[in-house]
């Protein structure tokens, strides 16, 4: 249910902040998957934690289908686990941990049972020492280190509960020398490769090496996939300005950057890395417990509809639902209710002026001059003259990303004659993707007035604005700009 402001304005009638959806038990059907677009999911992500590959290649399969038949552009992404760490599984499916109790995390045993918890990670007592700290399950349960007897990891339980196969765990006082991209990560990037991934997202990156060395497998694998840079250790903000320069986007992955840094530092940490990625001009996705009560509840909490309120606020390119569209009991209500305080922060951010604002214009001497005029002039033009629309004639996507890291007031329509593009861009801030079957020309007035009446804005005399001309590489701009009425 939306408020009145959000439904009768046009200027709103394309969300700006994007939504992902996590696919999963709950959502793998083709009917969920059909009311998870029409709810507004823009990209599905397919987590490689969890399934098989054939599993995977149906969901993708399926999504393509139904985004043919809708003619939506709906990316993909293909989240690898890197280098997760999990403990194994339980005679009887979980064990029950109490505080005080001893418990031992084995490198040998395969199987756990009470008292014995199986690492799959099986060099993880060379890492550890005593009174180190030992996270399970997304931080809920705490062990710390006593002993390391051999290949045993002898614990006390300080935080108990239940503990079920293949929980996380985390070590967030260790030095870990496990590799950052894994055997298994090498396998699912082939995957991604072969069903045509839009996006790969690759987990625990530390460096900028990390990105590089998968970059260069997908490469040599015959594949090119922008690579999402999960930011959620401490190492990944340190060197983040490294990490943005390589990665095509990151995500601020706030279920374990919660568990390997404090968790009060996470809200300044998600504003900071919004505007850091804005600066680069790539997309930011805000992860993990957005809704997180509507795994089992009809209704969000309070403060979870203050939590999607502000990634909207300080301006992230998307949000992301994980277990509650996976295997929550309301998949596609949780997608409705972001939709619906998306659009409503969205209405006053436009009323006001205010998409993008925060501090960005603060810091933002770190912008190459050109793309920092062109793209205030745009925002600036777009704000005042209200442009019904800035239309993006684009070839790689780069034009539209450049414009819509300053989150402008009028929708981008970014148009391309590659479905690729437009299924990539599906991820950007404010922008809108357009196919078009014709290579474009230099027909800007056949072009906008073509595109207008495609998207519904084709009143004579409405007013656009045409921007075009900036690459990947900075040399290679040549933006040209041109204010246009559409003329039917
Ligand atoms: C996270 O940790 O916040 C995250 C998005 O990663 P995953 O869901 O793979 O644990």
């Amino acid at each position: 249910m939306q408020s009145p402001e959000v439904t009768k304005n046009i200027h709103l009638h394309w969300r700006r902040t994007k939504i992902i959806a996590t696919l999963g038990p709950a959502s793998k059907s083709e009917k969920k998957i059909t009311e998870l677009i029409d709810a507004g999911a823009n990209v599905f992500r397919l987590n490689m934690s969890h399934g098989t590959h054939d599993e995977h290649r149906k969901l993708a399969e399926r999504i393509r289908k139904i985004s043919k038949r809708k003619k939506e552009h709906v990316a993909i992404l293909m989240d690898l686990c890197g280098p997760k760490i999990r403990v194994g599984d339980f005679e009887e499916g979980e064990i029950e941990l109490i505080s005080g109790d001893e418990v031992v995390v084995s490198c040998t045993a395969s199987t756990g049972m009470a008292g014995l918890i199986a690492s799959q990670y099986k060099s993880l007592y060379k890492d550890v020492k005593k009174d180190e700290r030992i996270l399970l399950d997304d931080g809920k349960l705490e062990l710390v280190v006593k002993s390391v007897n051999g290949k045993e990891v002898h614990c006390k339980v300080i935080y108990g509960g239940i503990l079920k196969n293949k929980k996380g765990l985390n070590l967030p006082d260790s030095n870990i020398s496990i590799n950052s991209f894994t055997a298994k990560d090498k396998k699912d990037s082939e995957l991604a490769i072969e069903l045509g991934a839009d996006f790969l997202a690759l987990s625990f990156v530390r460096d900028e090496k990390c990105i590089t060395t998968l970059k260069r497998y997908v490469k040599k694998s015959g594949g090119d996939i922008p690579v999402i840079a999960k930011i959620e250790k401490p190492e990944a903000i340190k060197y983040i300005d490294n990490i943005l320069s390589e990665a095509d986007g990151i995500m601020v992955a706030r279920g374990d950057l919660g568990i390997e840094m404090l968790a009060q530092q996470v809200p300044l940490i998600q504003k900071e890395l919004i505007n850091k990625a804005r600066l680069h001009g790539k997309p930011v996705i805000v992860a993990t417990q957005m809704l997180e009560s509507m795994i089992t509840s009809s209704k969000p909490t309070r403060a979870e509809v203050s939590d999607v309120a502000t990634a909207a606020l300080s301006s992230a390119d998307a949000v992301m639902l994980s277990a509650e569209t996976a295997s929550g009991d309301f998949p596609v209500l949780a997608v409705n209710v972001m939709n619906d305080i998306l659009r409503e922060m969205e209405a006053y951010q436009w009323q006001h002026g205010k998409f993008g604002e925060a501090d960005f214009e603060q810091c933002a001497e770190m912008i190459e001059p050109d793309r920092k005029a062109i793209a205030k002039a745009v925002k600036t033009l777009a704000h005042e003259l209200k442009l019904q629309g800035i239309i993006v004639p684009t070839r790689s996507g780069s034009t539209a990303r450049v414009l819509s890291a300053d989150r402008p007031g009028a929708p981008l329509i970014g148009v391309s004659s590659d479905e690729e593009v437009c299924r990539r861009l599906a991820l950007s801030w404010g922008v809108v993707p357009i196919y078009i079957k014709e290579e474009i020309t230099h027909d800007w007035q056949g072009l906008c007035n073509k595109v207008a009446d495609m998207c519904n804005i084709a009143s004579t005399g409405n007013r656009v604005l045409l921007v075009s001309g900036f690459s990947d590489d900075a040399e290679l701009n040549e933006p040209v700009l041109k204010l246009m009425k559409i003329k039917n």
